[in-house]
């Protein structure tokens, strides 16, 4: 098995603390979390993933949006370098913990937020790497470094 996700929620998965849209999409999260956490491989697709099925059968979904789809632009084009990969459709990854804290290093200090801007976790998601990602359901090594600069949508 793999987990499909489209590239911004490479991002999201890093502040995961079991917070979100509804009952459903947190259990449904939580569950992905954890097989993530356990290795399994991550596939990237284009538009909805596994992560925004619950959110599906709403009326109007913001998962089809162009805006969501700009977030997976920017997340793809920030992530592409610093993981030495194209971040793009059937690429294939696993976040072991080294990936995870290369991901969480360039997420605290601002580097690979974009995709963030007019998001409404945004706010959470910066104290949750301001607190060193502490209480987020994938765990990676222990950072030594803590973010000090708050993001500010560019
Ligand atoms: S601010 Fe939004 S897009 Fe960025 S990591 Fe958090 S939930 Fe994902």
């Amino acid at each position: 098995m793999t987990v499909r996700l489209r590239p911004h929620h490479l991002l999201c998965v890093l502040t995961y603390m079991g917070r979100g849209y509804s009952p459903a999409f947190t259990g449904n999260l939580t569950k992905i979390a954890g097989r993530l956490a356990a290795g399994e491989a991550v596939d990237i697709v284009t538009g909805p993933d596994d992560i925004c099925a619950p959110m599906l059968d709403g009326h109007d979904p913001h998962c089809h949006r162009d805006s969501v789809t700009n977030r997976d632009h920017a997340a793809a084009r920030e992530l592409s370098p610093l993981l030495g990969c194209e971040i793009q459709t059937g690429t294939s990854l696993v976040l072991n913990t080294n990936i995870i804290d290369r991901l969480r290093v360039a997420f605290a200090s601002n580097q690979i937020r974009s995709a963030c801007a007019g998001c409404e976790w945004e706010s959470l998601c910066s104290s949750v790497a301001v607190g060193g990602f502490d209480g987020t359901v994938i765990k990676g090594n222990d950072l030594q470094s803590k973010a000090e600069v708050p993001f500010s949508p560019a």
